[in-house]
Formats: C-alpha cells, sequence, structure tokens
C-alpha cells in the first residue's frame, strides 16, 4: 500500500498516518517531523529550513525532495509501501514526486484527501499549541499556513482525482471515527491497487457518507 496525504494543517495527517503507517506495517514519512529533526540535531538543512518552519512558509521544492527520495528508496528497500505526510505541497512537487515514484517503482495508488473547515482547523491548532508549543502554532502563522494550503496545495487534490487515486475523508468529526473510515477505504482498495491500472480507476469520495448513514 502506498498512500500520500493531502491535507490542510491541523487536519489530523499525523495522527492518521501514523494509523495507517501501523495497520499496514508500512514507514509513516512525514516531512514536517523529518524537517524540525533537522532543526533540532542543528544540521545543514536543518539550519537552511528553520526561518521557513518559523514562519510558515514552505522549504524550497529540491531540499524537501531530496530528503523524500531517500526516505522512498528506503521504504522501497524494505516493506514496499509507505504513508507520505505533508508531500506534495504543490504541483511541482505533485509531478516530481511521481517521477520519483516511475524511476523507483514506487508510485503513490492512494491519494487520500482529508477535508475539513479552516474555523475548526484554527480551534485545533490553537489548543495544540497550548499543549506542544511548536513555533508555527502561532495564529497569525496558522493564518498563513491555511493561506498557502488554499494556494498551492489544495489545487493538487483535482490531479490524483483526474488519476483516479484520490479517497476524499470528512476530517471534521472525532479522530477515532476518522480513523475508521479510511482504514476501511484502504482495505477495500488494497485487494486491487496492485491488480487495476492506474488508469481505469474512479475518484471515491466518502465525505457524504456520513451524513447518508443519519450523522450529524
Ligand atoms: P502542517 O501541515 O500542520 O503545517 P507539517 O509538520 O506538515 O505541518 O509542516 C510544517 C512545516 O514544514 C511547513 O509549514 C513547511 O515550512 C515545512 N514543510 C513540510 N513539508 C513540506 C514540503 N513538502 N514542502 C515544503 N515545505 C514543507
Amino acid at each position: 500500500m502506498r498512500v500520500l496525504m493531502v491535507a490542510p494543517p491541523g487536519a489530523g495527517k499525523g495522527t492518521q498516518g501514523a494509523l495507517i503507517a501501523t495497520h499496514f506495517g508500512i514507514p509513516h514519512i512525514a516531512t514536517g517531523d523529518l524537517l524540525r529533526d533537522h532543526v533540532a540535531r542543528r544540521t545543514k538543512l536543518g539550519l537552511a529550513v528553520q526561518r521557513h518552519l518559523d514562519s510558515g512558509t514552505l522549504v524550497p521544492d529540491q531540499l524537501v525532495l531530496d530528503m523524500v527520495r531517500r526516505a522512498i528508496e528506503a521504504a522501497a528497500a524494505t516493506s514496499g509501501g509507505y504513508v507520505l505526510d505533508g508531500v506534495p505541497r504543490n504541483m511541482a512537487q505533485a509531478r516530481a514526486l511521481y517521477q520519483v515514484g516511475l524511476e523507483l517503482s514506487m508510485t503513490a495508488n492512494v491519494a487520500l484527501h482529508l477535508k475539513a473547515a479552516d474555523d475548526e482547523l484554527i480551534r485545533r491548532l490553537l489548543a495544540r499549541a497550548a499543549l506542544e508549543g511548536r513555533s508555527d502554532d502561532t495564529e497569525e502563522v496558522i493564518r498563513r499556513r491555511l493561506a498557502i494550503y488554499h494556494e498551492v496545495t489544495h489545487p493538487i487534490v483535482a490531479w490524483y482525482g483526474a488519476r483516479g487515486i484520490l479517497v476524499t475523508v470528512d476530517a471534521m468529526r472525532p479522530a477515532e471515527q476518522v480513523g475508521r473510515e479510511i482504514l476501511a477505504a484502504l482495505e477495500v482498495m488494497r485487494a486491487f491497487v496492485d491488480h487495476v491500472p492506474e488508469q481505469v480507476r474512479t475518484p471515491v469520495d466518502l465525505t457524504g457518507l456520513g451524513a447518508a448513514f443519519g450523522e450529524p
């Protein structure tokens, strides 16, 4: 199973990414965590990216892509699967990642979109700020990260829709419920991701499912 997640800050990429990784026994490749680790260890990469992380702007594509390529190479040599969290974040990264995937025979077979409204995301991130103290969880920086998401990240969702690998989940509900729905959808897809050519897949939209079953 090779899953990439596209979601705004606060939608639960970290939580759901960890759940998917444990469930399928695949590595959770979280670019934000990897970058923060570089900053903490004061590596050359860490020193180069710190101001981007603090201000909530995107790190230059090539720095992230080199780091992600190494992680995907490692994944190819072990489980052959992955869950990508935090990349791609713009169209250039989506294209480059696809090329890396082709080269390594590691293209994603599911693009998981976690959908949530801005006011809920801001509320969650401010609540987390009080607990974790991440340098980019101030209201000003949160608003900038959301604006960047809407401007350059969200448009790539349609690209995965056209490729037929998109699964959209309503991430406004409690994490356990969202997680159950994600695992159920991925379990269904697991049976055929390796057998069905990418071209014939159709987008899956689960956002209306809760309402259809009478959930608020
Ligand atoms: P969030 O999604 O909540 O903003 P992340 O931990 O995914 O949190 O990312 C934190 C920061 O790391 C981003 O604001 C950005 O500066 C940097 N970053 C992470 N992934 C990428 C990426 N693919 N391209 C550029 N910058 C990135």
